[in-house]
């Protein structure tokens, strides 16, 4: 068991959302392959093109990166490309809502532990407000409002992870310094959002993400049940 490296100047922890809080991303690459054969597309995208295409953070970008590197052809406009993805968030809200997801082990007493300990709950994440209204909803049965103080998405950035946007919208936020709040992540991507805006991280990589490189991260943990907080 793990000691979170906490001291009493600790305000607040940050929470990525796809990967951290729960395994999302299968049902995201479902959702995907869902929008595209809907569309007439013959794009499949394997868990194996899925785990190089999650260097791409964001949606949009991600099937951006899949034109240009896998699928070829012209290039579908800027419209189409914004159609089609919101028609995955769509596809990905509704198998969300059938409840097929579960938080990753350790989160629900982590944010048990943080209530205790007085500490304020934040979101930093480069998925879309409804994709984090959804998750929360089928997983904690409340609103995500009500269980995170601040909720900073990638939807109100211009720059995705690994910039530091997202985290330095959190701060803003939470109205605190970096070193007053403590990151969660599972990818590289999203340990370097975190150390870019001056948070330290602890990282628990999943499928997707193992075998990254972890270097500034604060610690490594095979699972966040491995982690306590203590004073
Ligand atoms: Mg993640």
């Amino acid at each position: 068991m793990m000691q979170a490296p906490i001291s009493s100047s600790l305000s607040a922890l940050i929470f990525d959302v796809d990967g951290t809080l729960a395994e999302t991303e299968e049902m995201h690459r479902h959702a995907f392959n869902a929008a595209f054969r809907a569309a007439g597309l013959d794009w499949h995208w394997t868990s194996g093109l899925y785990r190089e295409l999650l260097t791409t953070t964001g949606g949009k970008e991600r099937i951006r990166a899949y034109i240009r590197d896998h699928a070829g052809g012209p290039a579908p406009s800027n419209e189409r490309i914004t159609l089609l993805h919101a028609d995955k968030t769509r596809r990905y809200g509704d198998m969300m809502a059938r409840g097929n997801i579960a938080l990753r082990a350790g989160i629900a007493d982590l944010i048990t532990q943080a209530r205790a300990a007085g500490l304020r709950l934040a979101l930093a994440t480069t998925t879309s407000r409804s994709n984090v209204d959804a998750l929360i909803l089928a997983t904690l049965r409340q609103r995500a409002a009500h269980v995170f103080d601040v909720i900073a998405a990638g939807d109100e950035v211009a720059r995705k992870k690994p910039a530091p946007d997202v985290y330095n919208l959190a701060l803003e936020r939470l109205g605190l310094p970096p070193d007053r709040t403590l990151a969660l992540e599972d990818s590289r991507n999203g340990l370097l959002s975190a150390h870019r805006a001056g948070i330290a991280c602890i990282v628990s990589p999943g499928p997707y993400t193992a075998g990254q490189d972890f270097s500034p991260a604060r610690a490594v943990v095979d699972t966040f049940a491995d982690l306590r907080l203590s004073d």
